[in-house]
């Protein structure tokens, strides 16, 4: 299958071509056509499978591609996200796609100033994407107009749901015409994502990429058993050993994001923290950083870091594990994405053994554990100021207490599966297709679990369904009858 065969138009195909895709990801190759056709979706997808530009690139061809009802300043669509983070990767991909088609856009999120938000809506524009909160607000004070939304789509529903969104979808819900086309993307599908997706879908098709919670086939997963005491030391050693040039690294606090990465840096290792407590800007200032390569360790709490997208990242390290186990198959999703390959590596220390039982319970198997070799170092002695004589010789870069067994450097090598050019592995040996990765073997398994509770319709009743219909019959295709 190629992007040729979707039914895209040349613009958009141009577009994908600058950005270096050949093929179409799974969830791409199902999901677009039937986007183009109009219908609602309901897609497990996991982030990392490419379902930013399966959603943007066909919304993109509709809103380029019918005129018939101009509107004048109302958006004509609306993306939902769960971060702001995730938000603005989304209005970046449309931008990126979009370029030449004449379609604008704007992303709009909390933590930041609201007059240039609302000056942008002033202008105009088709597409806003944003997260609930400020969404609402600006609709509170009639600087939003929803009243003329055609397509919705709701990115990471999940997460949304995590995070406590689900009033605010529904009030968004209300605002929105019930004859639309809705789009609706979580990695999970529990009770609550089929109540809400039940009610705001209207006859979805199911699309499903990847088993619900299962972790990315394509990350090798490895688990140290190291004291808590130690873990820093084991951190610093494999970023150095393995001459590791980016790695992202979870804690469970705000203060232990920002205290860990203090102490990299103090061990040579330049690195800076990225969470909730940090104003926009530093987080958008850490993320670029680190993106360009100016820092090597981006330290980050699970909030913060959801749906971050950060091209051929090989290492992620769970320096303490998550206390939600669905979180960890997030946090190993950031590396592995699209299909290129990654690690994940989990420092687990006694007190978190239940946690990582509770981990593979859901992944449904064991993590392999490895050793870092010379684990009898005794521990870091933190040395308060007023204790100079107790330093030591504990000079910090110089020491190397670990040596990492059979994990070799991956610095640098690691390029994306679908993507041509620029990554040092040519397509044709890591393609899905080429490379001996078939669908059957992949994380991106398609189709095939209709009836073991997946992804199902049905016993809905939808609000919209009566006045949605299709009944003039078309001629426009998707959406003519419903929604112009
Ligand atoms: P997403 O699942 O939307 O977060 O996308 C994951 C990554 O895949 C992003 O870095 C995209 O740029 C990349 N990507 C999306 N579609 C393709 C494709 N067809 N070929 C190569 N890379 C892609």
């Amino acid at each position: 299958m190629s992007f040729e065969n979707l039914g895209l138009r040349p613009e958009i195909l141009a577009g994908i071509a600058a950005e270096g895709y050949t093929i179409p990801t799974p969830i791409q190759e199902q999901a677009i056509p039937v986007i183009l056709a109009g219908k609602d979706i309901l897609a497990g997808a996991q982030t990392g499978t490419g379902k930013t530009a399966a959603f943007t690139l066909t919304l993109l061809q509709y809103l380029s591609t019918t005129h018939l009802n101009p509107r004048g300043k109302a958006p004509r669509a609306l993306v939902l996200a769960p971060t702001r983070e995730l938000a603005a990767q989304v209005a970046e991909s449309i931008r990126n796609y979009g370029k030449g088609l004449g379609i604008r856009s704007t992303v709009i999120f909390g933590g930041v100033g609201m007059m240039p938000q609302i000056q942008r809506l002033q202008k105009g524009v088709e597409i806003v994407v944003g997260t609930p909160g400020r969404l609402l607000d600006l609709v509170g004070q009639q600087k939003l107009d929803l009243s003329q939304i055609e397509v919705l789509i709701l990115d990471e529903a999940d997460r949304m749901l995590d995070m406590g969104f689900i009033h605010d979808i529904r009030k968004i819900i209300r605002l929105v015409p019930p004859k639309r086309q809705t789009l609706f993307f979580s990695a999970t599908y529990s009770r609550e994502i089929k109540a809400l997706s039940d009610t705001i879908l209207f006859k979805p098709e199911r699309v499903e990429v990847a088993r619900e919670n299962t972790a990315a086939e394509n990350v090798d997963q490895t688990v140290y058993h190291v004291p808590k005491s130690v873990k820093r030391d084991a951190l610093s050693h494999l970023i150095t050993d393995g001459k590791w040039e980016q790695v992202l690294v979870f804690t469970k606090t705000k203060h232990g994001a920002n205290r860990l990465a203090q102490q990299l840096n103090r061990d040579g290792i330049t690195a800076t923290a990225i969470h909730g407590n940090k104003s926009q800007s530093a987080r958008t200032r850490a993320l670029e950083d680190f993106k360009d390569n100016k820092v090597c360790a981006l330290v980050a709490t699970d909030i913060a870091a959801r749906g971050l997208d950060i091209d051929r990242l090989s290492y992620v390290v769970n320096y303490e594990l998550p206390h939600v186990a669905e979180d960890y198959v997030h946090r190993i999703g950031r590396t592995g994405r699209a299909g290129a390959s990654g690690e994940a590596i989990s420092l687990v220390c006694p007190d978190e053994t239940k946690l990582l039982h509770a981990i593979e319970r859901l992944l449904k198997k064991d993590i392999p554990v490895s050793k870092i070799e010379g684990m009898s170092h005794a521990p870091r002695v933190e040395v308060l100021p007023i204790m100079p004589h107790l330093r030591g010789d504990d000079s910090r870069g110089a020491r190397k207490p670990f040596a990492a067994k059979g994990r070799g450097s991956r610095a640098g090598g690691n390029s994306g599966s679908y993507r041509s050019g620029g990554g040092g592995r040519s397509s044709s040996e890591d393609g899905y297709r080429s490379g001996g990765r078939d669908s059957s073997e992949g994380g991106y398994r398609s189709g095939g679990r209709s009836s073991e509770g997946g992804y199902r319709s049905g016993g809905r009743s939808n609000p919209n369904a009566s006045s949605r219909g299709t009944s003039n019959g078309g001629g426009q295709g998707r959406r003519s009858s419903a929604r112009v």
